[in-house]
Formats: C-alpha cells, structure tokens, sequence
C-alpha cells in the first residue's frame, strides 16, 4: 500500500522559496530527496537558502507574474534535469484594504502575484507534467481562499480564483496523470504578515503578526504548514486545509484593546 513517505519526488520548483511557508516545503521537499530549486524574487535570500540546505538545492532569480521569464525558468530546470516532479506556485502578497482605501495599484500587484503567478507557473509546468504524465502541481491560496478575509480584498479575491482555479484543472489534468493541490493555510508566522493590514492604525498600532501570537500560542509555523502541505500532495488532497480554526482570529482580532 502506498505510504506518504513513498512520497519522493526527484526535481521540484518552488516558487516564493526563499523565505516562510516557501523556504518550508522546499527543505521538506528536500528531506525527501528532491533537488530544490528555490526560485523568487529575492536573489539574495534564495542563494542563501539554497546554500543552507547544501546539495540537491539551486536558487533562481524570477518574478513569478513575468510568464516569459517563469517559463524560461521551468524550461531551465527541465532541460538541465529531465524531468519535473513538483510545481509549487506559492509566492505571493498580503495586498489589504477596505474597498474606499483600495486604488488600482493594489488589484494589479495582488492580481500580477497572486493569481497571475500562479498561472505562470501553471502554464510552464503544465506541458512537461503532461508529457510524462506524472507529476504534482501544487498552488498556495490561502483560507482566505474559501471564506472572506476581512479588509483584504484584493487578496480574498486573488486567492479565491486560485482555488477555483486548482481545483478546475484538478479535475482535467487527473486523465493526464498531473495530480492539482491547493494549499489554504489560515495565519502562519512569517514575514508576510507585517504586510498585512498596511494602514498602521486598523489594530491600535499593534502589528497583526504580534496580535495573532496573542490569540493564537499556538501559532502556526511555516514548518508545520509545510509539512502539511507536503503529507496532502503525497496522498493527493484536492485542497489541503491548514489551521482551519483561525478564522476564528480573524474576527477576534478587530476586537482586541491596543497592545504594547
Ligand atoms: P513570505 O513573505 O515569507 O514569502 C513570500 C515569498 O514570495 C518571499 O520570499 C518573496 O520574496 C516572494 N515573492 C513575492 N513576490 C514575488 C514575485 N513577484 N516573484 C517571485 N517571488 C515573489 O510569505 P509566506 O507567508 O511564506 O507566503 C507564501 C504564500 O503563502 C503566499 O502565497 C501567501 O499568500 C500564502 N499564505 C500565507 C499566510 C500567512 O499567514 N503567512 C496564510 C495563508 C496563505
């Protein structure tokens, strides 16, 4: 019978790798025996990642919402490889706002990162996936991708289309052999909060990541998130749910007194 640690996947791409819930599968991918390339948009952070984990680790310097530029990169990896094993389409941004605040700069950087990256690599992926008929394609939306973020709209909406989006050609690529996951984390602590909620004020001053480690002691970590993430591509989960409860957070945070 297959277990999940049968699960191990030769050559895998991880887009947003150099940092939180990307750095996390990565190094879980890794500890598989997967050759990782960490591909993001900050060179510096994704050399130094790579470097840490040592062996069977390369960066790669890429803006995910470039298609040509994510397609060269997968083309890359191919060619230099063979083969392609995991996609992992997880960079993306925390672009919040009550609609009134909102201007169309912050749709287009959510839409460009957040949804038309994961195309990108979607559609750079796709056709190699397909011609081995093997492989996983797995795309970080967030919980905020199946019930409402409060003030972040343009997330909400970028990754509510992520989910609709795996979860359709899920069902297309399954008779191609290319296995579609989605990834919906509530609050995980990594940098990627202190972006959340831009307007200083919206929590007393307090950053959402401090209130968060409040409510919640026992805060998500990306590391736990991955491991998650990589358990639910090994046995094939359509969406893989994680700290399904935080939502509750949500909520709660708007209530909470200023903290120091
Ligand atoms: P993070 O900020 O730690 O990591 C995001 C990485 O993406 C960074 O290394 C950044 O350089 C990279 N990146 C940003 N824009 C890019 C671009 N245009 N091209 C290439 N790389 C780019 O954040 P994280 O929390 O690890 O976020 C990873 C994913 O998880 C995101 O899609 C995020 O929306 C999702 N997520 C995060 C949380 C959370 O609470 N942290 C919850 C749910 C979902």
């Amino acid at each position: 019978m297959f277990s999940r640690n049968d699960f191990r996947p030769k050559v895998s791409i991880v887009t947003g790798g150099a940092s939180g819930i990307g750095l996390e599968i990565a190094r879980e991918l890794h500890r598989r025996g997967s050759h990782v390339v960490l591909a993001d948009l900050d060179e510096v952070k994704a050399k130094s990642a790579a470097d840490d984990l040592g062996a069977r680790a390369s960066a790669a310097q890429v803006d995910v919402s470039d298609a040509e530029a994510v397609r060269a990169l997968v083309d890359s990896v191919v060619a230099e490889h063979g083969r392609l094993d995991v996609m992992v389409n997880n960079a993306g941004v925390a672009v919040g706002g009550l609609l009134e605040e909102l201007d169309q700069r912050h749709w287009d950087k959510a839409l460009d990162v957040n949804l038309r990256g994961v195309i990108n690599g979607v559609m750079a992926a796709y056709p190699h996936l397909t011609r081995q008929g093997s492989g996983h394609i797995l795309n970080t939306a967030s919980l905020a991708g199946l019930i409402p973020a409060p003030a972040m709209l343009p997330y909400t909406t970028t990754k509510h289309a992520v989910v609709g989006l795996s979860t359709a050609l899920r069902a297309e690529a399954a008779s191609l052999g290319v296995k579609v996951s989605v990834l919906c984390p509530g609050f995980v602590d990594t940098p990627l909060l202190d972006e959340v909620y831009a307007a200083p004020d919206s929590f007393g001053g307090s950053s959402v990541r401090n209130r968060v480690r409040l409510l919640q002691p026992k805060f998500l970590t990306p590391e736990l998130t991955a491991q998650r993430a990589v358990d639910g591509l090994a046995s094939n989960k359509a969406v893989i749910p994680v700290g399904v409860f935080a939502h509750m957070t949500w909520r709660a945070l708007r209530y909470l007194p200023p903290v120091a």
